[in-house]
């Protein structure tokens, strides 16, 4: 029996419902990518995998075509994902044209993708007109834009004159199409070795968007960058599955903002509704009238609401805090030290929401520094410094287990991050005489279970990119053997 069937309405385009009852981490799907290549407007990279290539006349090129290789791939007798543009713009005496800047925009490799499509499309044609030719590529809300403007010279433009693709009967309206595919239905990918690529995944990309999603997926570049979907909550047959086109943890404005931009639609899922995002307040500001309420959007979709206080008559406009809150962000991105993160999130008490996607975010820095960079190595850290990470982890797991709840990979890596500073804590209490055998014991049997669900979690993921789940799996066999030392000194 099939996991999931494929519908079709106005609202969504294409969508998949779950056919049976589902359990939280059931597996739904796996896939290859029909095409993987560099993201738009990206910097120069090699065109092989992906590493960062000096994009003007010093760096590395292919010794066929002229185009971004590195060293490495030079090399190569195969060369899969290249191969068949190279064919092109050796025939067509299409070469790169060299940048005066290392790192700049490369807007000539914004072709790259949309051509592998195309070629794609003549070789596996029966997948093409079953899978990517159905995908939704939002040509009006597209056509005339800046960006539609702009592919159609540097891409259209290209392929068609200097690469001579119309003389294989590709046309403007084709590459349009795909390039529209492409914009609305690829993910994010990493390969081996961290570099970013764009991956188009047809049976993925049926799946609707919210910003609650109930599915998660995992690309696996040790296995042909193969994706998997599983289930993260139980699906009672019937209902939809979801994933996310936006980063869960941002406010309603930007990820309405992202979809409208980039993927063409309006959300109105629950949490969009929902002018406090389902309670948690995340985009939530103190009213800095009564200092007893908050100021929360009255009409959340529409991007020029009012705020009012849920406490007195207050009201701002969203162009004032838009900017309060840009002010803070950059306030943010300018601050690197433990020391000053600690001292924004005190200063922006008197502000925000303590749940504010601000607030998270510094929080999410700090859980990322603590245990991680010199001077403040776990086995450095005093007590009081354990039980800070304890408590970063534990309120930002608050706000993982509404937005993305059950077995996300965001709970797993943030699980991971709790379990050792509790185990640390532990002993540390425990050799300071501050608590007994038998406590010490409980408090490890808590970070073992942490642990355990956070490797179940991350059992899907591909241990070449997944760095935290080798590690997990280390941290494991101490945790054991240090609770098989406690519970003999308890006998
Ligand atoms: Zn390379
Ligand atoms: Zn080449
Ligand atoms: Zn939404
Ligand atoms: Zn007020």
């Amino acid at each position: 029996m099939e996991i999931f069937s494929i519908q079709r309405n106005s609202e969504f385009g294409r969508f998949a419902i779950a056919c049976q009852d589902l359990n939280a981490g059931e597996f739904l799907s796996e896939d290859f990518p029909f095409v993987i290549g560099p993201k738009a407007s990206t910097t120069c990279c090699c065109l092989e995998c992906y590493c960062p290539v000096d994009a003007t006349s010093s760096g590395s090129r292919c010794d066929d075509c002229s185009w971004p290789l590195c060293h490495d791939c030079r090399k190569l007798s195969e060369r899969p994902s290249h191969k068949r543009e190279c064919e092109i713009f050796k025939a067509a005496k299409c070469k790169f044209y060299n940048l005066s800047v290392t790192n700049a925009i490369c807007m000539q490799l914004d072709c790259i993708t949309p051509l592998r499509v195309l070629l794609e499309k003549e070789f596996n044609s029966m997948r093409w007109h079953e899978e990517i030719e159905p995908m939704e590529h939002h040509r009006n809300e597209r056509f005339g834009s800046p960006t539609w403007n702009a592919d159609e010279q540097n891409v259209v433009g290209y392929l068609c004159g200097p690469c001579k693709m119309k003389q294989r009967g590709i046309d403007g309206e084709l590459i349009q199409q795909v390039i529209g595919i492409l914009e609305v239905n690829t993910f994010e990918g990493k390969t081996v070795k961290s570099h970013t690529m764009r991956c188009l995944y047809p049976k993925l990309s049926i799946l609707s968007h919210s910003c609650t999603p109930n599915t998660t997926h995992s690309i696996h570049p040790s296995y042909g960058n193969k994706f998997t979907l599983r289930a993260t909550i139980p699906i009672k047959q019937g209902s939809q599955l979801y994933t996310t086109y936006a980063y869960t943890l941002s406010g309603t404005a930007e990820r309405q903002q992202h979809l409208k931009q980039g993927k063409f639609f309006q959300c109105h899922c629950e949490r969009c509704l929902d002018p406090t995002e389902l309670g948690t307040n995340f985009s939530s500001l103190k009213c800095q009238k009564c200092h007893l309420g908050y100021l929360l959007a009255s009409d959340p979709l529409n991007s020029e609401t009012i705020w009012k206080c849920n406490k007195c008559e207050c009201e701002v406009t969203t162009v004032n805090i838009q900017s309060l809150l840009k002010t803070l962000q950059d306030e943010i991105n300018s601050t690197r030290s433990i020391e000053s993160l600690e001292n924004l999130l005190e200063k922006y008490k008197t502000i925000l929401h303590s749940n504010h996607f601000l607030m998270i975010s510094i929080k999410n820095l700090l859980i990322d520094l603590y245990g991680h960079v010199r001077g403040y190595l776990l086995s450095e850290l005093p007590e009081s410094l354990l039980r800070r990470k304890i408590q970063l982890c534990t309120e930002v797991l608050q706000i993982l287990d509404v937005f993305e709840s059950g077995k996300s990979r965001a709970r797993g890596l943030m699980l991971i991050e709790l379990h050792q500073p509790i185990t640390l804590h532990a002993s540390c209490q425990y050799k300071l005489g501050k608590i007994s055998n038998k406590e010490y014991l409980i408090e490890l049997e808590k970070s073992q279970n942490i642990l355990n669900e956070s490797l179940e979690i991350l059992s899907c993921e591909d241990e070449s990119i997944c760095q935290q789940r080798k590690l997990g799996k280390l941290s494991l066999n101490q945790l054991e053997k240090l609770i098989k030392d406690v519970k003999e000194n308890c006998n």
